[in-house]
Order: structure tokens, then sequence, then C-alpha cells
């Protein structure tokens, strides 16, 4: 589903991703952990091209694009790789003036062209899915931060992307509000929807990911299944980290 191969980024001169491989195959939840600042956040715009790349290969789903200092990205190619992502965002990113169902139908309306009834049909059902249905013609100032990530999901899941993104998503709520964004995830993660999870909930983590990805200063440490990188690492910088947040 998701290869990448020797992929590098630079903010002017700070180079923050340092020739990064991975594989994430179709169905899987990979969850990137490590100290703040080793990059996880651009590794993760770079999959959707909030954050272009200076070198290497994305490859995700049919689309690949080759990165290098000079080439410009045609539209179309960038359209190409967001139409197959989705992206949840730490701060929920929901428009104040709309109402929950309205936030879920924007998307498929202005970027898929469904008519109103087809999306509003289906951000209902979404809103079903993630428990806010009763909530639908609520305006975010009148939802928690746990219900405005909820909905957030609804937004990214209703344009049926192949790939859903997490950017920190917990990390802005009241530690109550945690569990029930986490419980929906989980829950995507079960039905087999390939996910990629910046998170430093270590017991999520370790609940529900295929694949765990340490980090550290703009490079992948390590790979592995929560009890290899968990349980069995020898390596020394997982084994550092590990024992300051656990
Ligand atoms: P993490 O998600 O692991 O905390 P980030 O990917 O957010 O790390 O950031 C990695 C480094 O890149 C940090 O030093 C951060 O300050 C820097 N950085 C991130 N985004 C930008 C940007 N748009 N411009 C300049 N520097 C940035």
């Amino acid at each position: 589903m998701i290869r990448i191969s020797n992929l590098y980024k630079r903010f002017g001169e700070l180079e923050v991703l340092k020739g990064i491989d991975l594989t994430i195959e179709k169905g899987k939840t990979a969850v990137i952990i490590g100290p703040s600042g080793s990059g996880k956040t651009t590794l993760l715009r770079c999959l959707n091209l909030l954050e272009v790349p200076n070198a290497g290969t994305i490859q995700l789903g049919t689309e690949t694009i080759q990165f290098s200092e000079k080439q410009k990205l045609k539209t179309s190619t960038v359209a190409g790789f967001r139409k197959q992502t989705g992206m949840v965002f730490q701060s929920y990113n929901l428009f104040p003036h709309l109402t929950a169902v309205q936030n879920v139908m924007e998307g498929q309306v202005v970027v898929k062209g469904l008519s109103k009834d087809e999306a509003r049909k289906k951000a209902l059902l979404q809103l079903e899915k993630v428990g806010l249905l009763d909530r639908a013609d609520m305006y975010p100032h009148q939802l928690s931060g746990g219900q405005q990530q909820r909905v957030g999901i609804a937004r990214a899941m209703a344009m049926d992307p192949d790939v859903l993104l997490f950017d920190e998503p917990t990390s802005a709520l009241d530690p109550e509000l945690v569990g029930e964004v986490l419980k929906v995830m989980k829950d995507l993660s079960n039905e087999g929807m390939t996910m990629v999870i910046v998170t430093h909930e270590m017991h999520f983590a370790r609940d529900a990911a295929d694949l765990v990805i340490f980090m550290d200063n703009g490079a992948v440490v390590e790979t592995g299944s929560p009890q290899e990188v968990f349980d069995q690492t020898k390596n020394a910088r997982t084994l550092q980290f590990l024992n300051k947040v656990q």
C-alpha cells in the first residue's frame, strides 16, 4: 500500500528526514513513535504532500512519485495522492460555522462533487459509526474535544480514503476524553482500515498496532510488532526512549 524509499526532507538548513525507508501493507495499522522533533509529523505530512520531500520516492497505492529538488509536482499527481489519503489533525480543524454533519459533507460536495443529498446520507452513516448521530446538527463549539475529533475522523472516512493518517489525534484532548477517540480508532483498525498514526499513546500502540515504527533524529531506528519493539528490543535508543515514556 505504502512504500517509502530513501526519503529526505529539509526545512532550510535543517534536515528533518534523513533517508527514510518504510513499507506499510494494506489493512495494517502502523504507529509511529519517537521523541519530540524526530520528524514523525513531517513524515506523515509527506504522505499526503502537505510537505513536499526534497528527495526519495513514495509509492501510495497505484501512484508513485520520485521527488527531486528541481521538479515541480503536477496538480494531477498531488490530487491523485490526496484522493487516497484522509488526514485527522491534532487540532481537529473543523469549520466553526458548519454543523457536525455539514463538516462531514463539505469535502464530499466540494472535492468529490456529490449531491448534497448523497453527501448528507454518507455523512450521517459516518457520524453514526463514531457514535455521534444525535449530535449531527450541533456546531463544533457545542461539542467536547473528543466529540469534535470523532467528527474529524468521520469527515476523513466520508471521503473513502485508502489510507487514514492521524497526526497526534489525542494530544489536544483532556485525559478523560482520550479513550473515546482511541476506541473509534481501534474499531477502524479492527475493520482492516489502513492507518498510519503518530501518537504518544504507548498503550494504544501496544494494543492496536500491527507495526510499530520508532523514529529518532530524522531516521527510522527500528520497526517491528509491538512485542518486538516494546518487549524485545535491544536497541539502545529505543530502550532509552521507552524508559522515559513508559
Ligand atoms: P515530531 O513530529 O517528531 O515532533 P516534526 O516532524 O514535527 O517532529 O519536526 C521535526 C523538526 O522539523 C523539528 O525540529 C521542527 O521544529 C522542524 N519543523 C517542522 N515543521 C517545520 C516547518 N514547517 N518549518 C521549519 N521547521 C519545521
